[in-house]
């Protein structure tokens, strides 16, 4: 670890590669993480062209480039592209982080730890033992779903438009936990956490799920975050859920991937709250 007495004269380097990636607060989070862990990094955006990830990729290690951030829609090519992929990257299928070590290319998601902690930790919320309802089966509900699952709740569903896509996803992780498939529309039941995974809140959508789906003191999660709450956290609000949404989880999956990298954990909540306090002031 390196420490302000004994800085490398020149500043380790990481990149949060994307397209776009302009908008991305990554640069902010990880400059906020090395601040206050005396880590001497240096981070910024790389826009890699639509065609061009695999080379942008090795033209920055080549540079000297330690590790990089995977932000859409290069996460399946991050998955590719690695030589050494990690237990819950290989679950998820896809990779947000890689870091380089020589000819290694180590891939890894930590989307879903990110998830876990907030909801855990952050939101003190356990999971276990509860009824837990995700909605989406693209990426990001891959990506979280062993993490979930390994935090024992009594149940999960997943819900998707296209029900074949829940149904393989299912199938897959059905032998980590009791895990099902089903269509909107035919939800029943009360969940105890209802995680929206879609990203139908971008066109301010809310997946047509009943009402009934927030038991009493429910917890109503969306990936998605912005400086208003998404019409899904309306909605469950509405119909008697807490809500959150995904400021938190993007926060701790730069942490794990910072802690991957440098060795050492950041503390959240400061940049946490500088996020949401800049947010707010957009609104
Ligand atoms: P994908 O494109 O891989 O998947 C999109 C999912 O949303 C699919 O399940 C799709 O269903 C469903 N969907 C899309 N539109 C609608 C709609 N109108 N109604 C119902 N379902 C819909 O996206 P990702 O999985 O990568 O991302 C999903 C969300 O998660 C995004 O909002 C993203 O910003 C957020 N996210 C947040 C992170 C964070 O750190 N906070 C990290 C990663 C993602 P179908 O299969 O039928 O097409």
């Amino acid at each position: 670890m390196n420490t302000a007495s004994s800085f490398p004269a020149v500043p380790e380097r990481y990149v949060v590669i994307g397209n776009p990636v302009a908008h991305s607060k990554s640069p902010f989070i990880h400059g906020s993480f090395a601040r206050e862990t005396a880590q001497h990094i240096d981070y910024r955006h790389l826009l890699a062209p639509l065609d061009g990830f695999a080379d942008a990729v090795h033209a920055f290690r080549e540079a000297g480039g330690k590790g990089a951030n995977v932000t859409v829609p290069f996460k399946l090519e991050a998955f590719a592209l690695a030589t050494e992929l990690t237990p819950r990257a290989q679950a998820a299928g896809a990779v947000n982080t890689l870091k380089f070590d020589g000819s290694r290319m180590l891939g890894d998601n930590t989307d879903g730890v990110g998830l876990v902690a907030d909801i855990m930790r952050n939101a003190s919320c356990s999971l276990a033992g509860k009824r837990v309802l995700l909605l989406g089966a693209g990426g990001a509900a891959r990506g979280v779903l062993l993490p979930l699952l390994m935090e024992s709740p009594a149940q999960l569903v997943i819900a998707n438009r296209t029900l074949a896509r829940a149904e393989e996803l299912a199938a897959q992780a059905r032998r980590h936990g009791h895990v099902s498939a089903c269509e909107f529309s035919l939800l029943d039941g009360r969940f105890d956490l209802v995680i929206n995974a879609t990203s139908a809140s971008i066109n301010d959508e809310v997946p047509p799920i009943p009402a009934g789906v927030f038991a009493g003191g429910s917890l109503a999660y969306d990936m998605m975050y912005g400086s208003r709450p998404t019409v899904f956290l309306h909605f469950a609000a509405q119909h008697g859920a807490q809500t959150r949404d995904g400021l938190g989880m993007l926060v701790e999956q730069a942490a794990e991937a910072f802690h991957l990298w440098r060795g050492v954990r950041p503390d959240t909540q400061a940049v946490f709250a500088e996020l949401r306090r800049a947010m707010e002031q957009q609104a």
